[in-house]
């Protein structure tokens, strides 16, 4: 057990130091901002939705190593992705973060390596909060997502 944990640190490490699709895209369909005034981490995310698709997506802004981390994470997970079946993985991981570890629910793939954020409540504000901007991005509310 010790051994996943070491290896899931040292994928959320290596996605803080180099975040995957950083940076502003050019044409974006959607814009949303999301602020987590508990720990301070901000991000904008930045879609291009196309028929219904992911087919763009990138985020900037500064916060700690779990929401970098997350947000990185977060836009490997839904690129190319219906927004339907984003959707799904939102609420996976939201549940996976905030309820009863014994309860059954989907396969996160690599986005498991935050299920150990669940221990400390405040940190799963960091590792939802890309989730939250993303959501918001999808419903197209022009409101930054708060994590309070
Ligand atoms: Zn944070």
């Amino acid at each position: 057990m010790s051994d996943l944990r070491e290896l899931y640190q040292e994928v959320i490490f290596d996605h803080n130091r180099h975040p995957r699709n950083f940076g502003v895209l050019e044409h974006p369909t959607k814009v949303a901002h999301g602020h987590n005034p508990l720990c301070g981490d901000q991000l904008t995310l930045y879609l291009t939705v196309r028929d219904g698709v992911v087919v763009e997506v990138s985020f900037q802004g500064q916060g700690c190593a779990i929401s970098t981390a997350s947000a990185s994470l977060m836009t490997e997970a839904v690129k190319g992705k219906p927004l339907a079946e984003v959707e799904q993985l939102f609420a996976a991981f939201h549940t996976m973060l905030t309820e009863d570890p014994t309860e059954p629910r989907s396969d996160l793939g690599k986005l498991e390596v935050f299920e150990g954020v669940r221990e400390y409540p405040a940190r799963v504000k960091c590792a939802t909060l890309a989730w939250h901007t993303l959501h918001n991005a999808v419903l197209g509310t022009d409101e930054t997502a708060k994590t309070e």
